[in-house]
């Protein structure tokens, strides 16, 4: 990468990157909903995916059925724009997800986004021999727990987040973290951002309630976000702040005087062209 800024940004990945829960979208699009409400409160969410893809191969439904119905996921317009230029200012960017590979990568190659992520952390999906899709636990929990009750069993996303920032301590590298996330999986995470760092939490999701209920406990600057548009433009803005403020700190004679610019780098385009709307 060229300008490597320091920044890492974690994006959370259904509802956060996608507009959508890719596990719900998977079964609702072929028709298992029913069956999946009916088991959900009997195991589980991760287990119950597996199962889910149990039913969907005895059912004769096939991998490139799933696949089919994961590439026309819904996405908000200016995600995809707002990652490549989080990637072209130098960001490095990974996922941290509940989800599972084979969606994930099914859907950010279909994207054409695969490239941009350095890591995926995310439940092990892979196709068996039969041509069934096999949905394994991140962590392990029949060999141990991962020791946090805030958490569901196959995964603690503040583990991996404090690997991501363990492993920038031992290079000696400073790292800001820009955490972007919706569900209640996010809040943990949230609660192990330093000072430095930026949590964009999605308004009115339940991780941006559980950080309102007492919004001392998070660290972080927060900063919230609606939809793929406002999560751009004040993406945008939180890489040209950091980058600012890192240009003042490295320069000796600080000619910047007042204040910082929170202008998006990219112009915000509108949906409809000017033309049509009253
Ligand atoms: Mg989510
Ligand atoms: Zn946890």
């Amino acid at each position: 990468m060229a300008n490597k800024n320091n920044i890492v940004i974690v994006f959370d990945f259904d509802k956060t990157i996608i507009d959508v829960d890719s596990d719900n979208w998977v079964v609702d699009e072929l028709g298992f909903t029913e069956l999946f409400e009916q088991l959900l409160p009997t195991m589980p969410w991760n287990s119950l995916m597996d199962r889910m893809m149990k039913e969907l191969y005895d059912h004769g439904k096939t991998i490139e059925e799933i696949k089919q119905v994961l590439r026309r996921i819904p996405i908000h317009p200016r995600v995809i724009p707002a990652i490549k230029s989080a990637h072209a200012l130098g960001c490095e960017l990974r996922i941290v997800s509940d989800a599972n590979t084979f969606f994930i990568e099914t859907i950010v190659e279909h994207l054409g986004i695969s490239e941009y992520f350095s890591e995926i952390n995310t439940n092990p999906g892979v196709v068996d021999e039969q041509g069934r899709l096999r949905i394994s636990p991140y962590h392990d929990f029949t060999k141990s727990s991962h020791g946090c009750s805030r958490c569901p069993p196959n995964m603690c996303k503040s583990l991996i987040i404090e690997r991501i920032q363990a492993s920038f301590t031992k290079e000696g590298n400073k790292m800001k973290m820009i955490y972007l996330g919706d569900g209640a999986g996010d809040y943990c995470p949230s609660l192990r951002l330093k000072a430095e760092d930026y949590m964009m939490p999605r308004k009115n999701f339940p991780v941006w309630d559980l950080i309102s209920q007492n919004p001392g406990l998070v660290k972080a600057t927060v900063r919230d976000w609606t939809d793929g548009e406002a999560m751009e433009r004040i993406l945008m803005g939180l890489i040209n702040e950091i980058m600012e403020m890192e240009k003042m700190v490295s320069s000796d004679h600080c000619k910047i005087s007042v204040g910082i610019v929170h202008e998006p780098l990219l112009p915000i385009s509108l949906p409809v062209p000017l033309h049509l709307v009253k």
